[in-house]
């Protein structure tokens, strides 16, 4: 039995759940976010009356002040690294159309269903028609997960129970523990390497390649270079050195272009892997193609088919968002990340110059500085990306980190720099507003 607290206390004067969860502005706050998240805010104000730690008639006021803005902890995140691709804040922003294109296809969608007829219709097929008009060399795609769905898928389909001939040079980690050739040879193909860490000639793979071998497999090195004695295999002369041997080549190009970019000269390209007789091209969808998470798989019919067919690929495959921010990155306007790369040094100049400006007149020691951007997310490693940054004194860092929009940007001999060429130029004022934001808390 609760007591019943005596005519002067506070208890008393405790709102009932029932009453502040049919408060206008709280009920709304329910629908939007869940009734659960917003009872427990209004519990939560509950105990401070109940301690007289705030008066009744403020109840509603701090219910909503308890309340979370949006219904998912994830934030936007402005990235100021000058890493276009982060892994940790979700590598390629969508485009503004993608965005659309997911809160379009979010709820009930006709992602297998054909509206003509109301019989089912192929999966995604607007999304992957898109795939093969951007990559005319390929005769057919699909697309699954992500990039590692896709190596596993055709480790698995190609290699299991077989040999997967790969280059010892090309054995990567990619980051956080994650060892392609540990992803391969956990669906159960072997792996054959062939050649040294710093050279391996065509010779090698053609020696390796028996009635065992089920696909000739080249990895892009995406996060380091090996220079001074080496030699590698291109695509073109692997292809060459495997034609009559009936032995597919796949390629793991990693990021994703379309076409080999004027401002990553050896980042290779899903057209060109092709074009220089890979059978099947591998990619990720959301590095410097720049649009969802996804792993794309383009190439020779036949060969898509068997993955398509095989069991794996049922529990790889993608939603229906993730088909309609692809399709809508590869038909729509220029994605984020592929302006990003564009940007030319003189333009990210212009907008440090203004960003800074604008800090000095209120009062921050904001100076502009040249400064390398790169690709990250395994794209083009070590070559840097000529551009700007705003730079501003050491202790910045972590309250813009900590601010609200949050800030990430880097420190450079003891100054905490903000790279412009991984921001969105729209993006320029909420940074200029939220180091002023800091800036004002501190003094
Ligand atoms: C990034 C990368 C992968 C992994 O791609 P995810 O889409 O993150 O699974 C695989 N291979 C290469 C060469 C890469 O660069």
């Amino acid at each position: 039995m609760a007591e019943n607290p005596p005519p002067d206390d506070p208890r008393r004067a405790v709102p009932r759940t029932d009453a502040l969860l049919a408060a206008p502005p709280v009920h709304a706050a329910a629908e939007r976010l869940g009734r659960e998240l917003v009872k427990d805010a209004v519990q939560r104000v509950q105990r401070r009356i109940r301690a007289g730690e705030l008066p009744a008639e403020d109840a509603v006021d701090a219910v909503l002040a308890a309340l979370p803005s949006r219904p998912s902890s994830l934030r936007p995140v402005l990235n100021a690294t000058g890493v276009l691709v982060h892994t940790n804040l979700g590598r390629a922003p969508l485009s503004p159309a993608a965005v659309e294109a997911v809160a379009a296809a979010s709820g009930t969608t006709d992602v297998e269903l054909d509206l003509a007829t109301g019989r089912r219709g192929p999966r995604g097929e607007a999304a992957l028609a898109a795939l093969l008009e951007a990559v005319p060399e390929a005769e057919a795609a699909i697309v699954v997960n992500n990039c590692a769905a896709a190596l596993s898928l055709v480790a698995t389909a190609l290699g299991r129970d077989r040999e997967l001939v790969l280059a010892r040079g090309e054995l990567v980690e990619i980051g956080d523990g994650f060892r392609i050739p540990d992803l391969l040879e956990a669906t159960g193909a072997r792996l054959h390497e062939v050649g040294t860490t710093n050279r391996v000639s065509p010779e090698d793979y053609l020696a390796a390649v028996t009635d065992r071998t089920g696909a000739v497999l080249k990895v892009h090195p995406s996060n380091f270079v090996v220079r001074g004695f080496t030699r590698v295999v291109s695509v073109r002369e692997l292809a060459e050195a495997l034609a009559g041997t009936g032995v597919p080549l796949v390629a793991d190009i990693g990021s994703g272009l379309l076409r080999a970019h004027p401002a990553l000269p050896d980042e290779p390209a899903l057209r060109s892997a092709l074009a220089d007789g890979a059978d099947l091209v591998l990619a990720s969808g959301d590095k410097l193609l720049g649009g969802p998470q996804a792993g794309l798989v383009l190439g020779r019919a036949d060969l898509v088919q068997e993955l398509r067919r095989h069991p794996l690929y049922r529990a790889l495959r993608v939603d229906k968002t993730t088909l309609a921010a692809l399709e809508a990155t590869l038909r729509g306007p220029v994605p984020p990340v592929q302006q990003m790369l564009g940007a030319e040094p003189e333009a990210l100049m212009t907008r440090a110059r203004a960003i800074a400006g604008r800090l000095a007149g209120a009062g921050v020691d904001a100076q502009v500085v040249a400064a390398d951007a790169r690709v990250g997310g395994g794209g083009a490693p070590e070559h840097p990306l000529p551009g700007a940054a705003v730079s501003l004194p050491g202790g910045f860092a972590e309250p813009l980190r900590r601010g609200n929009p949050p800030v990430v940007g880097y420190l450079e001999d003891g100054r905490t720099l903000l790279n412009l060429r991984s921001l969105a130029p729209t993006d320029d004022d909420a940074l200029a507003e939220a180091v002023v934001e800091v800036a004002r808390r501190w003094t």
